[in-house]
């Protein structure tokens, strides 16, 4: 469970992007993070992940608060959570195979781990993974030769080989079409309930947020504005 209480970010440009937020997001939950541009949306994921720091306040993984971690600590909490970016970052000269075994070892000594002790139960549940998101035809393919749809889900199989405790997700389908984008929020929502697994999916599409959320927080201004269920968002606009 991923406890935030009383966050706050303020940039060193003055800019205040979060205020005093309050979120609790159990295991199992598929929360839909919605919002105009310049909400907060990307700040608030990334301060969980702390690729930004949180001017004061909270954030709870479990029994660790991350907001006080540095150095080897924060590398294994970050581990904890698996991210799936918008861009879906993979190593394009990589085959499919190495992109997610990449997600355990770590992009810088990949091949020294690769070539000196071969994880052979990683490589294994690779292969379950890419099954399981629907690419096991691909995995000698380069990362380059991949649809935006099957980058994406080569990204999703990254992520979950580290058995996160949850996901934090930007943007997974900003540069996908409409129906592979459903697909891949399917996916997502399929997994989460499968492993149980929390999920914070920033997405500026509300149709994809209703229909694949448990659950939707609308940001405005850094503050929290709405939080509910879907419908519960339909019966208010
Ligand atoms: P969203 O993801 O909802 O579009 P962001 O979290 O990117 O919102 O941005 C929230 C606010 O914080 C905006 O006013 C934005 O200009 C500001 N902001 C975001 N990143 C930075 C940064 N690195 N430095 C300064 N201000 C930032
Ligand atoms: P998005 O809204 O899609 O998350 P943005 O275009 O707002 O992306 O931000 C892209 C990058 O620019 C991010 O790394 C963000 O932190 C940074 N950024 C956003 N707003 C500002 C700002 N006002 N000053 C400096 N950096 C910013």
């Amino acid at each position: 469970m991923l406890t935030l209480s009383k966050v706050n970010k303020r940039y060193p440009t003055g800019d205040r992007a979060l205020t005093d937020i309050e979120l609790t997001l159990p295991r199992g939950q598929v929360m839909a993070l919605i919002g105009p541009s310049g909400a907060g949306k990307s700040t608030l994921i990334r301060c969980v992940n702390r690729l930004v720091e949180p001017t004061s306040g909270s954030i709870r993984l479990g029994d660790t608060e991350l907001t006080r971690l540095s150095g080897r600590e924060l590398r294994r909490a970050r581990r904890a959570m698996g991210m799936i970016f918008q861009e879906f970052a993979l190593v394009d000269r990589l085959t499919v195979m190495e992109n997610v075994l990449s997600g355990r070892l770590g992009q810088v000594g990949f091949w020294r781990s690769f070539l000196r002790r071969y994880p052979a139960d990683a490589v294994i549940e690779a292969f379950r993974l890419l099954e399981r998101v629907g690419l096991p035809h691909a995995i000698d393919k380069r990362a380059d030769a991949l649809s935006g749809g099957q980058r994406q889900r080569v990204g999703i199989a990254r992520a979950l080989l580290q058995d996160p405790q949850l996901l934090l997700v930007d943007e997974p389908t900003a540069s996908l079409d409409p129906k592979t984008s459903r697909q891949i929020m399917r996916l997502i929502r399929e997994l989460c309930a499968e492993r149980d697994l929390g999920a914070i999916i920033n997405i500026h599409d509300v149709a994809l947020a209703r229909q694949f959320a448990d659950r939707i927080v609308g940001l405005r201004a850094g503050e929290i504005v709405f939080d509910g269920r879907p419908e519960a968002l339909d019966a208010e606009t």
